[in-house]
């Protein structure tokens, strides 16, 4: 597939109409096409290249562990950089005794989250329990389980009848407050919502809570009032839930901490990884949770009920491995609070005034921007026009990449746009980018308006 572009070929793509440009190179926050255009990857695509594009030593390691020994199956071998890796993700993960299992996607993490919370609830006598309680405007994956916890009902719609629903409960998102209301004087209602759903589904059910640190695609980097975040961890610790946060977005740094879990110093049970954890070069993500709990699997049933062909993967812990040490090595985790702090006065000073955007919020290099009709009334635009994606679009053609989201409203109206550059961006670079985002909101609201 050298002459024609890719997508004209025997490729079928989930957007079908869009021409995917060959890219040829990347290095640090850019890509490079085939005629030579430039993208400045300000999304690190989907809030995924940590490190950076066109790094040697990562494309090294994962070259040299797939000329020594690319394949070992999970119940038969291992190799000794899968137990550094783990031991080099121990130091930074907050867990106690952190074991760690590998797969290849977010949404492969999340389904093993919660048939491990289901085991670990049997391994501890808690037969009945097997409820996993989520969140509305949240994404956890796109396999049938990870998509039934996930609450997006766009995305839920077509395959509804085809997975077993599970509970969901609003989510903390004090622009809209799903019970207009104000923090603080809400009192974290958001929160004691877990605690009613708890109860209304009965205790002895309810093996798990599944929930986002700060929601990413669906809401577009929403962070939650401070506060609740502890008080969700107080529930789960009066009723036996265990707590699963999710941070396959904003874990590996995104947020400024290793982990989003940091900033209130709360500590999961289990905790998924993905997206960063090799900035993109291997496909890869991360199950954790505490020894304790593993013990108790181990001298109870004995084994974790589970599989994976490509768990465990020599090469993907070799990128791991890479990616981690090249983010200690270089201070980056250190850099992005202060670049994070450089963006948000970027993006304020030169996006703040328009009267089209409602919110401008984040966290770290971890940002979106929600676009409304009228500020006033937060109105969001008609989702026949596709705002989020048209200013995609646009900053395409002028060599930005963004993450677009729609949905932020009530899962299926209102639009924003997420940025989430690679750490490694300079100054100028932010300004460059924030100034392209600039030129493609306002062409592309001017356009509807
Ligand atoms: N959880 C979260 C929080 C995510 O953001 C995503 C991906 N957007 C997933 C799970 C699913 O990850 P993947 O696409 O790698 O399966």
């Amino acid at each position: 597939m050298t002459k024609q572009n890719a997508s004209q070929g025997h490729i079928f793509y989930r957007r079908m109409a869009h021409t995917h440009p060959e890219i040829v190179r990347g290095e640090g926050v850019y890509l490079f096409d085939r005629q030579g255009k430039a993208y400045l990857d300000g999304s690190g695509g989907a809030i995924v290249v940590n490190a950076g594009h066109g790094i040697d030593s990562i494309a090294q390691a994962i070259s040299e562990q797939a000329a020594a020994a690319a394949y070992l199956h999970p119940t038969m071998f291992t190799a000794e950089v899968i137990g550094q890796y783990a031991d080099a993700l121990a130091v930074i993960v907050p867990l106690e005794n952190p074991k760690f299992y590998f797969l290849t996607s977010g949404s492969e993490a999340v389904e093993a989250a919660i048939k491990l919370a289901r085991q670990i609830q049997v391994e501890r006598g808690n037969k009945t329990r097997y409820l996993t309680i989520s969140r509305w405007m949240s994404y956890h994956g796109l396999s049938l389980g990870a998509l039934a916890v996930s609450g997006k009902p766009k995305m839920r719609k077509l395959y509804q009848p085809m997975f077993q629903d599970v509970p969901h409960i609003p989510p903390p998102y004090c622009y809209r407050c799903p019970f207009q209301l104000e923090h603080p004087a809400c009192g974290l209602k958001c929160a004691d919502a877990l605690e009613e759903e708890i109860l209304n589904q009965n205790p002895d059910n309810v093996a798990a809570f599944l929930a986002e640190p700060v929601s990413g695609a669906t809401l577009g980097a929403v962070v939650p009032p401070d506060g609740y975040w502890p008080r969700i961890r107080e529930i789960c610790d009066r009723y036996g839930v265990l707590l699963i946060m999710d941070e396959v977005m904003t874990g590996m740094g995104r947020t400024g901490t290793w982990f989003a879990a940091e900033h209130w110093g709360v500590v999961p049970d289990i905790l998924t990884i993905g997206k960063g954890a090799a900035s993109g070069y291997f496909p890869l993500s991360v199950v954790v949770t505490r020894g304790e709990l593993v013990d108790l699997i181990a001298s109870g049933s004995g084994d974790f009920s589970h599989g994976g062909t490509y768990s465990h993967h020599a090469v993907g812990a070799a990128a791991g491995l890479a990616t981690l040490a090249y983010l200690q090595e270089h201070h980056l985790v250190e850099s992005v609070a202060e670049k994070g702090q450089f963006l948000a006065e970027q993006l304020k000073a030169q996006l703040g005034s328009s009267p089209y955007i409602g919110d401008i919020r984040g966290i770290g290099l971890m940002w979106g921007i929600e676009f409304v009709r009228e500020s006033v009334s937060q109105q969001p635009f008609d989702q026949a026009l596709h705002l989020s994606q048209q200013i995609t679009d646009e900053a395409f053609r002028l060599g930005l990449v963004v993450y677009p989201g729609s949905g932020s409203v009530d899962g299926h109206r209102g639009d924003h746009i997420m940025v989430g550059p690679p750490f490694c961006i300079t100054q100028d670079e932010i300004i460059r980018m924030v100034d392209l985002l600039k030129q493609a909101i306002d062409t592309s609201i001017h356009a509807v308006v």
